[in-house]
């Protein structure tokens, strides 16, 4: 027999022997050639739990076909963490004012038609706490500022409970003109105006975004579910944590949600908390 065979039957007959140990199996006679009776060469193994099986036991278990050793299992890597690693958000040294003059007076997509104004991202440009919106309404399009009509009083009120002042943080929209009657922006509306979001992102890079209702979760976070199944836990986008709430103006028209948004809220701010030693 040639080597590696040999090598091969041993490391398969151990791999058995252990099988038979785990099934409690004690001893295996192996008949040797030549030879009327079975000359006992025991394999004697003692598992805790098989205390009693005996050498006809053993005997009996090895007529039966031994069933193979379960396949090796596969770790998924060394250290579990396989798989690209995820995209952090680079820092920009873009201005505000780079962007705005980028945006210019807008025409890329149907909703320059019926705006007033374009409605800007306003607040703290180094805030630690971002919020993100749909689209303007039609305050926000007289005044050309985002979250001042009804529902941004609300949202101002939000800010307040959890300790901090409107102008502490950033206030954005995914899109920057209202959609006639204060409809959702279509997909096609959202994609040519939130690259200009990301890029302020990415010049303040906050440590939380709130986004606010389905619209401005959806275009931020890739995903399908909507926000009554993600809102209260953290998700992320490159690296930055993301918690989904409800939109202030949901809230106006069913304030049984306001208990869960004031949840949300506060795990938002104990996240600060938690890590403000660290900034
Ligand atoms: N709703 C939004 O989503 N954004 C605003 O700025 C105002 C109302």
């Amino acid at each position: 027999m040639e080597h590696q065979e040999l090598a091969d039957l041993i490391s398969e007959t151990k791999k058995t022997l252990l099988h038979l140990q785990t099934l409690g199996v004690e001893e295996v006679q192996l008949p040797v050639r030549g030879s009327e009776t079975a000359t006992r060469e025991a394999v004697t193994t003692q598992p805790p739990s098989h205390p009693q099986t005996t050498v006809s036991t053993a005997i009996r278990a090895k007529s039966v076909a031994p069933e193979p050793p379960p396949p090796p299992r596969l770790l998924d890597s060394l250290f579990g963490d396989l798989g690209p690693s995820p995209e952090k958000l680079e820092q920009s040294s873009e201005t505000f004012d780079q962007i705005h003059m980028d945006i210019g007076d807008c025409t890329r997509c149907p909703l320059h038609r019926e705006r007033k104004t374009i409605v800007h991202t306003e607040g703290n440009r180094k805030a630690r706490l971002m919020f993100v919106g749909e689209a303007p309404g039609a305050d926000e399009d007289i005044q050309a500022r985002p979250f001042v009509g009804r529902a941004g009083q609300l949202l101002t009120k939000i800010i307040e409970a959890i300790g901090l002042k409107r102008e502490e943080v950033l206030i954005g929209n995914v899109n920057r003109c209202r959609p006639p009657g204060n409809r959702p922006p279509t997909p096609e509306e959202a994609s040519m105006c939130k690259p200009f979001l990301l890029r302020e992102i990415a010049v303040v890079q906050p440590e939380v975004i709130v986004v606010l209702g389905n619209t401005a979760m959806k275009n931020l976070l890739d995903t399908r579910e909507g926000i009554t199944k993600l809102r209260g836990s953290f998700q992320e986008y490159k690296g930055i944590k993301v918690m989904p709430t409800f939109h202030p103006a949901y809230l106006l028209r069913d304030p049984s949600k306001k208990r869960e948004t004031w949840e949300d809220l506060k795990t938002v701010r104990a996240h600060l908390d938690s890590t403000a030693d660290m900034k």
